[in-house]
This record gives structure tokens, C-alpha cells and sequence, in this order.
């Protein structure tokens, strides 16, 4: 089977590539590399990679045709709920109408097959932790409300054309491909874990804590940080309960347990074996005080089990690319 991955040079979308691969499906990549790596070809090499965006329809339309492609895979979209805020045009244009496009294209050439990366900010501030899939859906942010549109279309869409679905709701993807190769390489950096780890290589002076005021424990947010290679084989999950005949719906990926930016740090300053300076700052707009997923569904209906929960294992395998790879993906694979 042929599969399409949409933005599968970035992050997420290049470690499911790999488990796509080492599962034995045939991969093309779409990606702009507007936040993608071009780098990441090199590490994927069984993928075909093709430089180009999701908007454009016959594009699209050519390379399901041309490659007999039966899932369209879409990770492509911006992901930073600070960018969000300040740039809601951006996320609109992105996440929307360009994800609208490659709806419109799927549509157009009868792909049967579609898995969304959606986001546990489509739930907003939560009112039960942990969150389970019928939470209300009331997002904070327009990251998290331009995901929820998109989920929404694809809910219709999916009723309307016969599109089977799956959205999978990521809470927060962290670490890297523990064989090497792949890791996490956003420029410029504004997630928690690698900021901590390129602080504890001397690449920054310190780490901000975004908030010591949160109804939490020890006043800072709290997070479910999920390995990424977890994230990529729930993927490969849902792409053969959909081929078994799986019915459409939307599913959390997490580990069912929350860590404060705090313990990020000492976990990051134990894992290192490495101190750096912390400071205290303001909350960062957008942002809920705790996200933490019940991941019951997807563990019952697909089976799937994480291979590596605990953060200092997450924390370890990011470590590893991160002093490899210093300089990202731009210093060489
Ligand atoms: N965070 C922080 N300092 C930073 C970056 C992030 O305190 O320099 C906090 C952020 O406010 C959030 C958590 O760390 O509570 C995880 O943020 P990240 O950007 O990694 O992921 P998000 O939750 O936005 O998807």
C-alpha cells in the first residue's frame, strides 16, 4: 500500500515516515519545507520526497493518481500556540484553507484513507483531567481552533464522500527516534524539552519557566509529554484498523500523566547530568494550566501500547540526537 505523508519532513511526520517504512508500506513525502528539513530525506531514504505544498490541487491529485496512493497521511500545519496568538492569519491560512485544499484534492481523486494530526489543544482549558475524546472541545488558542475546523471538515467530509478517518489528538510529542537519525529541530526552538537540552549543552544561557502562578502543585503548567516514535506507531495503528474497517472517530495520544515545566527540568538536569540557569517569567498567552490525556480508547479499541512512557526515557532518547546534532539538522545528519 501506498501512503501519502503531508509535512513528513517535519518532526512528527518524519517519525511516522520511518515506522511507515519499517512496517513495509511505500511512502511519498509532501512537504514545502517551510518548517520541514530537507536533511530528513537523507535519514528516510526508502521515502520519495516531494517539494511542494498541500494547496496545490493538481499536485495532489497527480501524485495519488501517478502512485496509486490509498491514505493521505497529513501532519502538514503550523503547531506553535505562542505563533498562534500573534499570527492568527497565519494559522487560518495554513491549517484551514490550505488543509481545506487537500481535502478538496482527496476528495477529488477518491483517496479512501485519511489520518489527521490534531492536537489536545482543540480541547481547551480542561474541565476533567484526565481528558477523554468527549470533552467539550473549547479551544484557548487559534492553534488549537484551526485544528478543531479542520477535524470538523474532515468529520463532514468523511459522512458526506466516504472519507474513513482517524484524527489523533497529540498531547505533547518530545523525544527522538531511539536507532538515531530523527530527532526534534524546530528554528526557532520554542518547545520545552529541547530549549532545556540545548540550554544544558551551553547553547543558551537559560531556561524561562512561562508562569510560576498555575492552579498547580508547584505554580508552573502541567503537560503529557508522549515519545514521538509512540506518536509515529499509533499512526501505523490506525492505518490498518481503518483498512480492517475501523469506524471514523478522533483518539488521545498520551501517557495519562502529567509532568510540571519544573520536573521537566530536573528530569532534563538528571538525564544530562548537567546544570543550567533557570529563571521565572510570565505566563505565555494561550497556554491552559494542565493537559493530561485518558489514552483508554486508542489502548482498547487499537491495541496500541507505549514502548517509551516514561520522560526520563523521552528525555534521554531527545539527549542523544540533541549532542549529535548540536546544530539540528543543518549541521549533517
Ligand atoms: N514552556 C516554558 N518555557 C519555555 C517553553 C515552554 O515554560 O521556554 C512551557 C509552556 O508554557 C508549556 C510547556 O512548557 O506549559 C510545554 O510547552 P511546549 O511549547 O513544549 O509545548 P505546548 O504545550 O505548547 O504544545
Amino acid at each position: 500500500m501506498h501512503i501519502l505523508v503531508t509535512g513528513g519532513a517535519g518532526y512528527i511526520g518524519s517519525h511516522t515516515v520511518q515506522e511507515l517504512l519499517r512496517a513495509g508500506y511505500r511512502v511519498t513525502v509532501l512537504d514545502n519545507l517551510s518548517r520541514g528539513h530537507m536533511a530528513v530525506a537523507q535519514v528516510l531514504d526508502g521515502a520519495e520526497f516531494v517539494w511542494g505544498d498541500i494547496a496545490d490541487r493538481e499536485l495532489v491529485v497527480g501524485l495519488v493518481r501517478s502512485r496509486g496512493i490509498q491514505a493521505v497521511l497529513h501532519f502538514a500545519a503550523l503547531s506553535l500556540v505562542g505563533e498562534s496568538m500573534a499570527e492568527p492569519s497565519l494559522y487560518y491560512h495554513n491549517n484551514v484553507v490550505k488543509g481545506l485544499s487537500l481535502l478538496e484534492a482527496v476528495r477529488e481523486a477518491e483517496v479512501p484513507y485519511f489520518i489527521f494530526s490534531s492536537t489536545a489543544a482543540v480541547y481547551g482549558e480542561p474541565v476533567q483531567v484526565p481528558i477523554e475524546e468527549d470533552h467539550p472541545l473549547a479551544p484557548t488558542n487559534p492553534y488549537g481552533a484551526t485544528k478543531l475546523a479542520f477535524e470538523e471538515a474532515l468529520r463532514w467530509y468523511g459522512a458526506a464522500y466516504g472519507i474513513k478517518y482517524v484524527s489523533l489528538r497529540y498531547f505533547n510529542a518530545s523525544g527522538a527516534d531511539p536507532e538515531g537519525g530523527l530527532g526534534e529541530d524546530h528554528q526557532p526552538e520554542t518547545h520545552l524539552i529541547p530549549l532545556v537540552l540545548q540550554a544544558a549543552l551551553g547553547l543558551r544561557p537559560e531556561v524561562t519557566v512561562f508562569g510560576t502562578d498555575y492552579p498547580t502543585p508547584d505554580g508552573t503548567c502541567i503537560r503529557d509529554y508522549i515519545h514521538v516514535t509512540d506518536l509515529a506507531e499509533a499512526h501505523v495503528l490506525a492505518l490498518r484498523a481503518l483498512e480492517g474497517g475501523l469506524v471514523s472517530g478522533a483518539y488521545n495520544l498520551g501517557n495519562e500523566r502529567g509532568y510540571s515545566v519544573r520536573e521537566v527540568v530536573e528530569v532534563a538536569r538528571r538525564v544530562t547530568g548537567r546544570d543550567f540557569p533557570v529563571v521565572e517569567g510570565a505566563r505565555r498567552p494561550g497556554d491552559p494550566a494542565v493537559l493530561v490525556a485518558s489514552s483508554r480508547r486508542i489502548r482498547e479499541e487499537l491495541g496500541w501500547r507505549p514502548r517509551y512512557g516514561d520522560l526520563e526515557t523521552i528525555v534521554r532518547t531527545a539527549w542523544e540526537w540533541h549532542r549529535r546534532h548540536p546544530e539540528g539538522y543543518e549541521g549533517g545528519t
